[in-house]
C-alpha cells in the first residue's frame, strides 16, 4: 500500500507553494526508501515552479537537493540498509540502454531521464514525480547517492544539485592546479564553484555584480573579486582566463566575459535563464579560438565521485536553514541575491 505523506506543491505558475498529500510506493526489490531529513533549495526550483523554462506540469513538488536516512530497502538492494545515510539528486531514473547511459551519463539520457520531479512517475503512484519537498522518497537503488557521514548532512544536501553541477564542467575541462578559472555570479552554484576550484588547485577569480559578496568570496576560496558591472575591471581582465564557469541565473551580457578567455579558452554556461542572453559577438570568438559551452548537472558515478571528493576534503555548502513554511519567502530573497549562499529547507518543519 503506498503511503501518504506531507509535501509543499504550488498547483500553477502563478500560485503560491502551500501544504498537499501526496503518496509514496512501497519499496520494490530494487528501492531504497529514505526519510528526507534536510533538501537544498535550487535556483531550477523557482524557475521550474513558475513554469520560467516553459515544460512545467503541475501540481509540482520540488526539490533535487535531498538528503535524509534509509528508512526500508528491498530484497536486491546492496550498499544500503535502515540507518544509513543517502543522496538524491536531480534523476530518479533514466532509460539505462543509449549510448549516454551505457557511459555513465544518465544526465545526458537520450531515451528519457526521469527528473526527481515534474516527469511522469513509471510506477504511477502519482501522475507525476514529487521532489524532496516532502518527508520522505522512494527511489531505485541505482540513483541512490552514500553520503559520509562525516559532513554535515543539511549542509552537503546543496552537493546533490549545485555541487556536482559545478564539479562536473571544472573535470570535464579538466580543471586542476595551475588552472586560471573565473566563476561568475556568486549564488549557491557559484559558492560552489569557487569552493571546488580551489580545492582541485586552481587559482580562481570571482566575477559578481554584488560589491557585499567580495569578502565571503576571498573567504570561500577566490584569490581575487571582480565586480563585472565596472567595465574598465572586465577590460582589465582581458585574456586571462583558461575557464569560466558562469551560474548566473538572468539573461546578461557575455562578451566581457568572452573576452576575459585567454586564447582557446571555454567559456561554460550552467546558469539557465528564462530568456536568451544579448547576441556573443562572433570575432572575438574565431580570432581567439574561444568557445561557448553548456554543461548539465551529471551522472550518477561522477555524483558519488564528488560526494566523496567533498568528503575528503571538508566541502559543503554555507547554508542558511529554513523551515518549509518559509519556502515563498525564500523564493523571494533568491530572486534579490539576497541567501548566503544556500536555502536548505528542514524537513521536521513538516513532520509535525
Ligand atoms: P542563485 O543562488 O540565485 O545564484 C545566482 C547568482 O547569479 C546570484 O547570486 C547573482 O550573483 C547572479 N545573478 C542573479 N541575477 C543576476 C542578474 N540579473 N545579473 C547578473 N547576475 C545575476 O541560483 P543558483 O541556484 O546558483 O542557480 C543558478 C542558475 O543555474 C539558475 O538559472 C539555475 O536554474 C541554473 N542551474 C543549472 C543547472 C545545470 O545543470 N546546468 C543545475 C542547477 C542550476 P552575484 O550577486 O554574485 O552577481
Ligand atoms: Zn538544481
Ligand atoms: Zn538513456
Amino acid at each position: 500500500m503506498p503511503k501518504t505523506i506531507a509535501a509543499f506543491a504550488t498547483p500553477s505558475a502563478t500560485s503560491k507553494l502551500g501544504p498537499v498529500s501526496i503518496k509514496r510506493r512501497d519499496p520494490g526489490p530494487r528501492d531504497v526508501e529514505i526519510e528526507i531529513l534536510f533538501c537544498g533549495v535550487c535556483h531550477s526550483d523557482l524557475h521550474f515552479a513558475r513554469n520560467e523554462w516553459g515544460m512545467t506540469l503541475y501540481p509540482c513538488v520540488p526539490g533535487h537537493e535531498i538528503i535524509g536516512r534509509v528508512t526500508r530497502v528491498g530484497a536486491q538492494v546492496k550498499g544500503f540498509k535502515p540507518g544509513s545515510m543517502a543522496g538524491v539528486g536531480c534523476l530518479v531514473d533514466s532509460c539505462r540502454d543509449c549510448p549516454s547511459c551505457r557511459e555513465g551519463l544518465e544526465n545526458y539520457c537520450e531515451g528519457g531521464m526521469v527528473l526527481t520531479y515534474g516527469s511522469p512517475d513509471k510506477h504511477g503512484t502519482e501522475p507525476l514525480t514529487c521532489g524532496g519537498y516532502s518527508t520522505s522518497i522512494t527511489v531505485d537503488q541505482d540513483f541512490v547517492l552514500r553520503v559520509s557521514d562525516r559532513l554535515d548532512p543539511a549542509a552537503a544536501a546543496p552537493l546533490l544539485c549545485a555541487g556536482i553541477t559545478t564539479y562536473s564542467p571544472l573535470r570535464h575541462w579538466r580543471v586542476g592546479k595551475g588552472t586560471r578559472v573565473g566563476v561568475v555570479g556568486l549564488g549557491g552554484l557559484g559558492h560552489m564553484g569557487v569552493k571546488l576550484a580551489r580545492a582541485m588547485g586552481a587559482q580562481v577569480v570571482l566575477f559578481t555584480t554584488s560589491p557585499g559578496k567580495a569578502e565571503d568570496a576571498r573567504r570561500l576560496g577566490a584569490h581575487e573579486v571582480v565586480i563585472s558591472k565596472d567595465a574598465s575591471a572586465m577590460e582589465a581582465r582581458a585574456n586571462s582566463l583558461d575557464f569560466i564557469l558562469n551560474t548566473v541565473a538572468a539573461a546578461h551580457d557575455l562578451n566581457p566575459f568572452v573576452n576575459a578567455l585567454r586564447r582557446d579558452g571555454t567559456m561554460c554556461l550552467v546558469g539557465a535563464p528564462d530568456r536568451p542572453h544579448p547576441p556573443v559577438q562572433v570575432m572575438p570568438m574565431i580570432f581567439k579560438r574561444r568557445a561557448v559551452a553548456g554543461s548539465l548537472i551529471g551522472g550518477l558515478k561522477q555524483t558519488q565521485e564528488m560526494l566523496d571528493f567533498c568528503a575528503e576534503h571538508g566541502i559543503v555548502s554555507d547554508i542558511e536553514r529554513i523551515p518549509m513554511q518559509k519556502i515563498n519567502e525564500a523564493y523571494e530573497r533568491m530572486l534579490k541575491g539576497d541567501v548566503r549562499y544556500r536555502f536548505v529547507i528542514d524537513l521536521a518543519s513538516l513532520r509535525g
